[in-house]
């Protein structure tokens, strides 16, 4: 059976990556964009060396976003440290410390952690991280800041660094948190869905047939199953290789269920067999069911989908579920049905017990 599942886990990594350096890019061009009216604020308040720090910042900013659109990650994450832990301190000791531009180092403790870098370089950067913020905290308890502004002005510097720092957490969690739902998603994906086919693997689809073999056992309702094997399909790989192989049963998994009801369930049971579980079905219904993807496959357009001429059929045993079967007991009715249709000469649907067709 064809694994793709290293290809998925890598495409949805790298789509990871590309979601990340996309919102990284973005919070460039905001920072960028309070840096301009912090620059306007602190010339009008009669502090042009903070004014001018914070051209400084929208200049670093600026590389930072281009570096990221030129694929220069590395560059764009020293540029936006650097910005940062430098402009925190040279705000704290130029207005002091209650202006709060220490608050956005605090930002680096959720950025470090969500990172890809080891658990012991992660410590490392918290650990100098929280020496550098307690430093600058102790430095400012034994001296001045150098251009103190208003205090009302100061008021409205620090309510304003707060907000800022309170948005930009509540946007990172948001953006972890939608991250982590959507990697568990693909996760289920994975751990469900049978890549080449796009119909669930063998271990759901007999997980979902357990429960409904429960459910007959509590409610009574009838549950048919359907055991269907591509004929002579080896003769395929050898004539045509693998690849068309492949394209046939991808075909196969668009065909089975477009012949179902919404609540029939199909799985790949192995290499080139299928097991059709049909709740609430009585075997003459699951017969028809079966006898209608038989025709579905025999009168497929296989050129079109494989670009092979080639006619392709299925054969297909049926069984319902009794009193006192399990799992292993009602799929070996179907198989012996099925079996009984290889040995009548294929292209056929049978029934347990007797002969359908
Ligand atoms: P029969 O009519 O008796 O079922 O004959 P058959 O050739 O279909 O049966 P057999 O069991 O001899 O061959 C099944 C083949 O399916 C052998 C195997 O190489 C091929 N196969 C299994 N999984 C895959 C797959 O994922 N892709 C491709 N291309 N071939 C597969
Ligand atoms: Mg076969
Ligand atoms: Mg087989």
């Amino acid at each position: 059976m064809a694994d793709h599942s290293g290809a998925v886990t890598s495409a949805s990594r790298r789509e990871r990556g590309v979601k990340f350096w996309r919102v990284t890019r973005r919070v460039c061009q905001l920072a960028a964009t309070i840096d301009i009216s912090f620059f306007f604020l602190f010339l009008f308040l009669g502090s042009p060396i903070l004014a001018w720090i914070n051209v400084a910042s929208v200049a670093m900013y600026t590389a930072a976003y281009y570096a990221i659109n030129r694929r220069q990650n590395r560059l764009a994450i020293a540029l936006i440290w650097s910005e940062v832990i430098i402009h925190s301190a040279l705000g704290t000791l130029m207005i002091g410390w209650e202006s709060g531009f220490h608050y956005y180092l605090l930002m680096f403790i959720p950025t470090v952690c969500i990172s890809s870098v080891r658990p012991g370089t992660i410590i490392s950067l918290i650990v100098v991280l929280w020496g550098y913020y307690i430093g600058l905290d102790i430095l400012m308890w034994f001296m001045e800041p150098f251009q103190p502004i208003p205090s009302g002005a100061l008021l409205g510097v620090h309510l304003f660094n707060l907000s800022v720092v309170f948005a930009m957490f509540a946007y990172l969690s948001f953006f972890y948190m939608r991250m982590v739902v959507s990697a568990q998603r693909k996760l289920q994906r994975l751990a469900t869905v049978d890549s080449l086919t796009g119909l669930l693997n063998r271990r759901h689809g007999s997980d979902l047939a357990e429960n409904e073999i429960a459910r007959f056992r509590r409610v009574g309702h009838p549950v048919a199953f359907m055991l269907l094997d591509v004929d002579h399909f080896k003769s395929f790989n050898d004539q045509f290789g693998h690849g068309t192989g492949d394209a046939i049963l991808t075909e196969i998994g668009r065909l089975i269920p477009a012949q179902l009801r919404v609540q029939d369930i199909a799985a790949r049971w192995g290499g080139e067999e299928f097991l059709v579980i049909l709740p609430d079905t009585k075997i003459e219904s699951a017969l028809a069911s079966a006898e209608r993807i038989r025709v579905a496959l025999r009168s497929n357009d296989w050129k079109q989908a494989t670009g092979e001429s080639i006619d392709v059929t299925i054969s297909v045993g049926v069984s319902e579920v009794c009193a006192n079967d399990d799992l292993a007991s009602v799929i070996s009715r179907a198989d012996r049905a099925l079996y009984r249709g290889k040995a009548g000469g294929r292209n056929r649907v049978e029934q347990e017990g007797e002969l359908q067709r």
